[in-house]
């Protein structure tokens, strides 16, 4: 059951991080959010077999194929979480906030390469291509676009748990050399920063949000509703002063 761990590692009374299911038809999306928890990383999320296949990445994605960046598979998310941004609770797990850093399409890319160039594979050679630890797949997102792997290191190193991968990007003419990825520090859903997220009273008061607007799908979304409500609240109590001045 690929969404059980997700499951059991949340209490979603005390977390706004959206429930979910496994979808039966097959999307090819992905995200990346920016997760400044106990350490920041950036987390990998394909749309795959109906979850959202996701890794931890320390340093983050790179546009620079010189840059083999370290993914710990981490447990699949449901599709859901595909436009969670806001704050996880104090005490929850993986507490902090989380900006949707890109978003966009990916597909496979054939494990044969024709005259050196990667072309379309198809779901069933990713399926493969992941159980075998080694995925190739194309980008076309809003920051990171064109080819990477996705590549399981061999022999476990001491502590490590088996889960370690690389994210790896291929020479194409999306490659960026020297790519530095805290000059992206923006949210391609609402623009914001990761120190605007979690400063922003409307995402700090997430959970106190006013309910009755019927279920909001985005918890950005919220977030902008929320800030929106306090802004009208604090209108009509200087109103009410006024009228008591
Ligand atoms: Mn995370």
């Amino acid at each position: 059951m690929p969404l059980e761990e997700y499951k059991r590692k949340r209490r979603f009374n005390e977390t706004p991080e959206p429930q979910g299911e496994i979808v039966k038809k097959p999307g090819h999306r992905f995200v990346v959010q920016k997760h400044e928890a106990t350490r920041l990383h950036y987390d990998f999320r394909l749309e795959m077999e109906g979850v959202l296949k996701s890794w931890a990445v320390p340093k983050g994605p790179s546009l620079d194929p010189a840059d083999k960046r370290l993914a710990m598979q981490v447990e699949d998310h449901p599709v859901s979480y595909f436009d969670f941004e806001g704050i996880i609770p104090e005490d929850n797990y993986g507490a902090g906030t989380v900006m949707v850093w890109d978003v966009g399409t990916w597909q496979p890319l054939s494990p044969i390469a024709v005259q050196g160039k990667y072309v379309p594979g198809t779901d069933a050679e990713a399926a493969t291509m992941l159980a075998k630890g080694d995925l190739k797949f194309r980008l076309d997102g809003q920051k990171l676009k064109g080819d990477f792997a996705l590549v399981k290191m061999k022999g476990r190193r001491p502590g490590s748990k088996g889960n370690e991968w690389l994210l790896i990007k291929k020479h194409d003419d999306y490659a960026v050399d020297g790519y530095d990825i805290d000059a992206y520090d923006e949210s391609v859903l609402t623009h914001r920063s990761l120190a605007a997220i979690a400063g922003d009273a409307g995402s700090a008061e997430w959970k106190s949000r006013p309910s009755g607007r019927g279920k909001l799908k985005a918890a950005w979304l919220a977030d902008a509703v929320a800030r929106l409500d306090q802004k009208k609240n604090k209108k009509i109590q200087r109103r009410k002063n006024k009228k008591a001045a």
